[in-house]
């Protein structure tokens, strides 16, 4: 039985699909207005992590992630290197989605745009104000009427009184009835993109973007949303006001909010300029597979401190789960099964599902793996396993990968030069000339391939701490 833990409720509950064994899921994508940092890609890669479970546990899953293509950041972005904001927009879009594939995140089933949905979140919009929750201001926007929403600032645990207290409240949001009231729609300016609608001449709000896409995908109520922390309020606050307003009916079932990634023990963040992007660290030689391992490894809801310790542990880590599989993969011994390999493979896997089944706890689950690992490799070392339990113990390493993504690619192949290179040490070592083979062996080694040899021959891998795993 799978649990979360919702925000909203404060609980950890069993998950439940609202319609049986499909699960629908939201999740709060990027803004493309630049590169996303790795503290985006950390909620990023939770949802991640979150639906390859749901899969791998057989439910069938719709992800759907947004592309937030218009908002004041694009805009501006996009005036100041003088694109159109679509240009601007489908530049970084391309950009989200090679960072997002190096880093092993599954492609969501949709990526809805609100550029292209205008239509739904017009028809939203009408419908709140044809309810009395929207009102229209002398600028042509549009806000949404905190006051006819009693429900209002529960996810975010709010006192009514101090709602709102401390943001920013434009100047040009002088109309609003309530300086808590939010932007639904807003009124054109010059220089703006704006459509022409029947609730008049402007473009969207953020909140309402993800009210109107996630609704349009998933229909008016869904299982999971997710997001950061930050995201909590006013985003979610915002969006569960505007979704049940309009449509009546409970929005989501279960909120999932992922801290942090920290850096010296401040929130990585565009705004403070602390930030790390994928692309430049993969080009400074940062193993994507390592990166990935970094934002994964830790809870979700507990806030990950970020670092060049972290990446080195990654890596270690790594080498050490790659070691064995390639130990594995050349295993070769005739002998009977090892009796009591099925009970440990059996236990490692069902001490994996009951870490992820408690609320995606992926640290422990990656220590069943580790257990897994320092046994097998003791039997490995006192060649207890017969070839059949070697490749046993690999499809049960592969099997768990589905969820975790974290192994080398089964079809990587070495680059022919090196490869070549191998070839050589393994003729040298046949010819048994034993200087030519270590030299290989060292220059391989400079060029971030390990060659061991062992009772199965010799064997290679690339070695994730050297940066290119
Ligand atoms: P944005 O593109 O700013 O809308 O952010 C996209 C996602 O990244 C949202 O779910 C944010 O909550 C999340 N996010 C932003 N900064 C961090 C961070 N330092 N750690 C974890 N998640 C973050
Ligand atoms: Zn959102």
């Amino acid at each position: 039985m799978i649990r979360l833990s919702d925000t909203l409720s404060g609980e950890v509950r069993a998950l439940d699909p609202l319609e049986p064994d499909h699960v629908r899921i939201y999740t709060c994508g990027p803004t493309v207005y630049g590169p996303a940092h790795i503290g985006n890609f950390r909620s990023f890669l939770f949802a991640d992590v979150l639906v390859r479970y749901l899969r791998y546990r057989g439910l069938r899953v719709t992800w759907v992630m947004n592309v937030t293509d218009v908002d004041d950041k694009i805009i501006r972005g996009a005036a100041a290197s003088g694109e159109t904001i679509d240009t601007l927009a489908e530049r970084w879009l391309t950009r989200f989605i090679e960072d997002a594939a190096a880093l092993r995140m599954m492609p969501p089933d949709a990526q809805p745009r609100p550029t292209e949905h205008i239509p739904q979140i017009v028809e939203l919009i009408s419908t709140l104000m044809d309810k009395g929750h929207a009102y229209r201001t002398d600028d042509g926007s549009v806000y949404f009427r905190i006051a006819s929403w009693p429900a209002y600032g529960r996810l975010a645990r709010l006192d009514p009184d101090e709602m709102r207290v401390g943001e920013r409240v434009e100047s040009d949001e002088y109309a609003k009835g309530d300086v808590r009231d939010f932007a639904l729609w807003k009124g054109p300016k010059p220089g703006e993109p704006s459509w022409d609608t029947v609730i008049g001449r402007g473009r969207p709000g953020w909140h309402i973007e993800c009210s109107a896409m996630s609704m349009a995908a998933l229909g008016p109520s869904f299982d999971l949303h997710t997001g950061g922390v930050d995201l909590i309020f006013p985003h979610h606050e915002d969006e569960i006001a505007q979704s049940e307003a309009a449509t009546g009916q409970p929005f989501v079932r279960t909120w999932l909010h992922c801290a942090f990634l920290q850096v010296d023990h401040g929130k990585m963040a565009k705004s403070t300029g602390n930030i790390a992007r994928v692309s430049e660290l993969l080009e400074g030689g940062v193993s994507a597979r390592a990166l990935r391992y970094a934002l994964i490894a830790v809870h979700y809801r507990q806030p990950l401190s970020y670092g060049d310790e972290s990446l080195a542990a990654a890596a270690a880590a790594l080498d050490r789960l790659d070691a064995a599989m390639a130990s594995l993969e050349t295993y070769a011994e005739d002998r009977a099964d090892d009796a009591e390999l099925g009970g440990v493979l059996l236990a490692a896997r069902e001490a994996f599902e009951s870490a992820l089944d408690d609320d995606l706890n992926v640290s422990a689950g990656l220590a069943a793996i580790f257990d897994l690992v320092r046994d097998l490799n003791r039997r490995i070392g006192s060649r207890a396993l017969s070839t059949a339990d070697a490749e046993r113990s690999v499809a049960l390493l592969r099997d768990l990968d589905r969820v975790l993504a974290i192994l080398p690619d089964p079809a990587e192949t070495l680059e022919p030069e090196l490869a070549a290179l191998v070839e050589e040490r393994s003729a040298a070592r046949a010819a048994r000339d034993w200087a030519t083979s270590d030299r290989l062996r060292d220059e391989l080694l400079e060029r971030g391939i390990a060659v061991e040899d062992t009772r199965d021959g010799q064997r290679w891998r690339r070695l994730v701490a050297a940066g290119r795993g």
